[in-house]
C-alpha cells in the first residue's frame, strides 16, 4: 500500500514510495538494496524522527477513513493476524479500536473485552463499539446472527459476495442466485396451476 513498482528495470531505482509522514513519493537515491529500500518509511530523516515523535492522537486520526454506509472507521494501519487493527503508544503496541475507545469513551473496565456491534473487526469507530464481559462477547460471536455475517457462502454453496451479495432492508444477506431459483421455482409453479 506504501509503495508501487512503477517498472521493472532497474527496480531498485525507480521503486517509489510514500513518505508515512509527509505522504509525498521519494526514490531510492541512495542506491540502497531493494531489500533495504523496502524498509523504508520516509523520505528523510527530518520526517523519521518528526513522525516518531508525533503523539499516538495524531497517528491514530491520519490512520483510518470512515465509510460512508456503514458508518464504520476502517483501519489503514496495520493489523494482527486476527484482524484487528493495531497502534504503538507510548507503553507499545496496542489494539486500535481498544485504543479508541479508551480515547472517546473512556477507561476500559478490568476483565472486560470490547465487542464490535458493526461484526467488522477492522472498524475503530468509538459509536461501534461496546465494553463487555468475556462471557458475554462469547455468547455474542456464538449467535445465529453473527455466524450469519462470517458467512462467506450461501447454504447451497453460492459466493456471498459481489454482484451475487443481495442487502436485505433490515441489513440481512442473502443469495442472488438462490433468490433467482426460488422466483422461478415459484413462476413454474404458478403455470402448472394455470395450465391444469
Ligand atoms: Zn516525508
Ligand atoms: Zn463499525
Ligand atoms: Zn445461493
Amino acid at each position: 500500500m506504501l509503495y508501487g513498482v512503477i517498472m521493472a528495470e532497474p527496480r531498485r531505482l525507480l521503486l517509489n514510495k510514500g513518505c508515512l509522514n509527509c505522504g509525498s513519493s521519494f526514490t531510492n537515491k541512495s542506491g540502497l538494496s531493494y531489500k533495504r529500500f523496502e524498509k523504508q518509511k520516509y523520505c528523510s530523516r527530518q520526517c523519521r524522527s518528526k513522525y516518531l515523535t508525533k503523539s499516538a492522537n495524531d497517528r491514530f486520526d491520519e490512520k483510518y477513513i470512515p465509510e460512508p454506509n456503514s458508518g464504520c472507521w476502517i483501519w489503514l494501519g496495520c493489523y494482527n493476524s486476527g484482524g484487528y487493527g493495531q497502534i504503538k503508544t507510548d507503553t507499545g503496541m496496542t489494539y486500535a479500536h481498544r485504543f479508541s475507545y479508551e480515547r472517546f469513551i473512556g477507561t476500559i473496565p478490568a476483565k472486560y473485552e470490547i465487542d464490535h456491534r458493526c461484526k467488522n473487526v477492522a472498524c475503530v469507530n468509538p459509536n461501534h463499539l461496546e465494553a463487555v464481559t468475556k462471557l458475554e462477547n462469547n455468547r455474542r460471536s456464538n449467535s445465529k446472527s453473527a455466524k450469519q455475517a462470517r458467512q462467506t457462502h450461501c447454504i447451497n454453496g453460492h459466493e456471498l459476495f459481489g454482484s451475487n451479495l443481495y442487502l436485505r432492508k433490515d441489513g440481512r444477506r442473502a443469495c442472488r442466485k438462490c433468490m433467482y431459483i426460488r422466483n422461478k421455482k415459484r413462476w413454474l409453479r404458478s403455470r402448472q396451476l394455470q395450465s391444469r
